[in-house]
């Protein structure tokens, strides 16, 4: 989809085992792959003897089991819930029923905007509209745990209540769907919006996390390098856009053909939302415009 970031599609992994891949980190793979989760959401679980998990995952009994297998003898003392997309949140009443911890996360799913006169929301499917946190955090609070801190970091843009979680004593950051190794990170509105995805990576290329560890896919060592990369990805799709506007008008689909080569067809939905993403944020800053509301059927020319 993208030469121009250098993707890590290495992961030898097998679903619903426990791996340590850092120090007081254990994560278990659902087993849920597909062109939108890589091999699987990860679940990771924070510290030892009272611990927290990241992201408990789908509705899968048998991924709750394996987490619950995972941390036997253990008490989970609270979940952090990245985003309300089907493959991360689902489990979460399920983890907390079997260990009483309590769930933290941005607050319950919402789209970046209203819909428009006539849109139906192609994203309705992959929310989980039944999560709601015990506890919703805001940016930059701290929640302490048995040795280990993690701060809240808000991060919309894949969705509106995305929320990234720094783990303070390994200078990590749980990134969710926010920034990925193996591919780029899905933006499509109403749900996500290209302009709070834009500022959130802008946010995150002041801190100081070397390394990531996002909800599908290996890990990122080099996190400062490879957000600088996401940025410049993002700005050469825009460019790529803007080019193909300043030859003429253009639909989505014409656009998509023209710029995404190569696409894994089963991805063309996701690569059309994408440029909507990106339309939404040229007409709004002015660069582009079109009849109405941006839509992924409308015709769109530089202004
Ligand atoms: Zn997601």
């Amino acid at each position: 989809m993208a030469d121009d970031i250098p993707f890590d599609k290495t992961l030898e992994l097998a679903p619903d085992s426990v791996r340590e891949p850092v120090p007081g980190l254990r994560v278990v793979m659902a087993n849920n792959p597909g062109p939108f989760t890589f091999k699987g959401t990860m679940s990771y679980i924070l510290g030892r003897g009272r611990v927290a998990i990241v992201d408990p995952g789908p509705d899968d009994p048998a991924h709750t089991a394996a987490l619950l297998d995972a941390v036997r003898g253990e008490t989970v003392t609270h979940i952090f819930v990245t985003h309300t997309h089907r493959d991360h949140s689902p489990a979460a009443p399920r983890i907390k029923a079997a260990t009483g911890a309590t769930v933290y996360a941005e607050g319950p799913h919402r789209a970046a905007r209203a819909l428009h006169i006539g849109e139906h929301n192609p994203l309705d499917a992959s929310a989980d509209r039944e999560f709601a946190p015990d506890v919703a955090l805001k940016d930059g609070e701290v929640v302490t745990g048995d040795n280990w801190t993690v701060e809240a970091v808000t991060t919309p843009g894949h969705t509106a209540n995305h929320m990234a979680f720094a783990w303070k004593e390994a200078h990590a950051l749980f990134a969710g769907d926010h920034v990925m190794a193996w591919a780029t990170s899905i933006v499509a509105p109403p749900d996500g919006a290209m302009s709070d995805y834009m500022a959130s990576l802008a946010k995150l290329a002041k801190r100081s996390e070397q390394i990531y560890l996002p909800g599908h896919g290996p890990a990122i060592t080099d996190a400062p390098r490879f957000v600088s990369y996401y940025i410049l990805h993002r700005k050469a799709r825009e460019a790529s856009i803007l080019h193909r506007l300043g030859k003429g008008e253009s639909d989505i689909p014409a656009i998509v053909r023209a710029i995404y080569i190569g696409i894994d067809p089963r991805l063309t939905g996701a690569a059309g939302l994408s440029v909507l993403a990106h339309m939404e944020d040229l007409v709004t800053r002015g660069l582009v415009e079109t009849d109405g509301e941006p839509s992924i059927s409308g015709v769109y020319r530089l202004r």
